[in-house]
């Protein structure tokens, strides 16, 4: 499909691949292997003679399908769909990395994409430096001769600093080295990172490409020649995408960018009225203006995205009050689902981190963090400001009900 096509409409129609049966919505193959015409098909099929399909650890429709679309989405050459987003940085890795190669990485990236860095991949020899999201110098000082990628996620999480792609991506080119995104929490529906200048963009479609918390996917996305290696991997170790699974992405990538606009927008209102709140210290949301990445987000991404961190007066105590108070609202790690989110990372995701780990990286006792779902603001509002209120400072301007 032409790629010129708006991102709207890339979204609900590229990759279509239609069967003999010509159904309008995308078919979900439920088959774990191929039949071949003949002897000689199946030779010419194993050779790479002709194309099509042989075992779905290889490729199956489906998935192909949601390749596609999602490859149309990033402007990407190549996408290598895999079972969870995990699954894409380990694919990534032992696809173009070998014994010796060093990575650098920013320090706020997802607790597991540590532990794989620091405690799986460097048993194969792969070493990591972890370094400042925010601080581009920080990166250039962690150069080696032998740096192979750099890997980054910007918004972070929890507290949404935001990198600089088209810096990190000069500097990573100037040093022989690959930049690769997590874009998870903005989806190309917000930031296309290889447009800024990226070699890589990595997903857990399990967040905002689903969007409706059902199911666990990845994708690994970039050049082909890039993608040849990943997908070499893939299709030998098999961490990949089942076809029910890329199926229901197919239906996610179809209101994305709906559903994208309308996080961002619940989300702004939401950091507007928290910012405003005494019992609320700070607040982190890349769409404020004080954000201290404020105009760099706006350049790089469409909006704020969904993510929304804040910091509440009180620490430990005061921030469960408010999480216990909810009465709507998910209590859960999970994010990117159209069902609000709330979480205290120092307790849960963050915890494993000593105390002195977590002051260093801004994670206070204080800090919430709430993936801002599909219900009214209103309603969002009002289950936070029930445990903020009682906090004994009572909201100015909100609405009673
Ligand atoms: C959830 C998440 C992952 C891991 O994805 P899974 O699908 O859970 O394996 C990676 N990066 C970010 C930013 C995430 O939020």
């Amino acid at each position: 499909m032409d790629t010129d096509y708006d991102i709207e409409t890339l979204g609900v129609r590229a990759g279509i691949e239609r069967s003999q049966f010509n159904e309008h919505s995308e078919a979900l193959f439920l088959t774990s292997s191929f039949v071949f015409d003949s002897a000689a098909q199946a030779s010419a099929r194993f050779k790479g003679e002709e194309p099509g399909n042989i075992y779905a650890r290889f490729t199956n429709p489906t998935v192909t399908m949601f390749e596609q679309r999602l490859a149309a989405l990033e402007g990407a050459e190549r996408c290598v769909a895999t079972a969870s987003g995990m699954s894409a940085i380990l694919a990534m890795v032992m696809g173009l990395l070998s014994a010796g190669d060093h990575i650098v990485a920013s320090r706020s990236i997802f607790g597991s994409t540590v532990q794989l860095f620091n405690n799986i991949i460097a048993r194969f020899g792969v070493e990591t430096t972890l370094v400042s999201p925010t601080d581009v110098s920080e990166w250039q000082c962690a150069v080696r001769p032998n740096t192979k990628l750099f890997f980054v996620e910007s918004p972070s999480n929890p507290l949404t600093e935001v990198s600089d792609i088209g810096a990190l991506a000069a500097l990573a080119k100037a040093s022989g080295a690959w930049l690769a995104v997590d874009n998870c929490f903005c989806s190309p529906a917000l930031q296309r990172p290889l447009a800024l200048g990226a070699d890589i963009v990595i997903h857990s479609a399990t967040k905002y490409l689903d969007g409706q918390g059902r199911v666990l996917g990845g994708a690994v996305l970039g050049k082909r020649e890039l993608m040849d290696g990943v997908y070499g991997f893939l299709r030998t170790a098999g961490p990949t995408l089942s076809a029910f699974n890329a199926w229901v992405f197919l239906k996610g990538l179809e209101t994305l960018k709906l559903r994208m606009d309308a996080h961002s927008a619940a989300a702004l209102e939401l950091a507007n009225w928290l910012e405003a709140h005494p019992a609320v210290e700070r607040v982190y949301y890349p769409g404020l203006p004080s954000h201290a990445q404020h105009d760099l987000a706006m350049r790089q991404q469409r909006s704020g995205g969904g993510i929304v961190a804040f910091d509440v007066r009180g620490g430990k105590d005061a921030a469960w009050q408010v999480v216990d108070a909810t009465r709507m609202i998910s209590i859960t790690a999970n994010l990117g689902d159209a069902k609000s989110t709330i979480t205290h990372p120092a307790t849960t995701t963050h915890s494993r981190m000593t105390a002195e780990q977590r002051a260093a990286a801004g994670i206070g006792d204080g800090l919430l963090r709430v993936g801002v779902g599909l219900e009214s603001v209103r309603d969002i509002r009002n289950d936070l400001a029930r445990g903020l209120d009682a906090l004994g400072h009572p909201a100015r301007g909100q609405d009673t009900l």
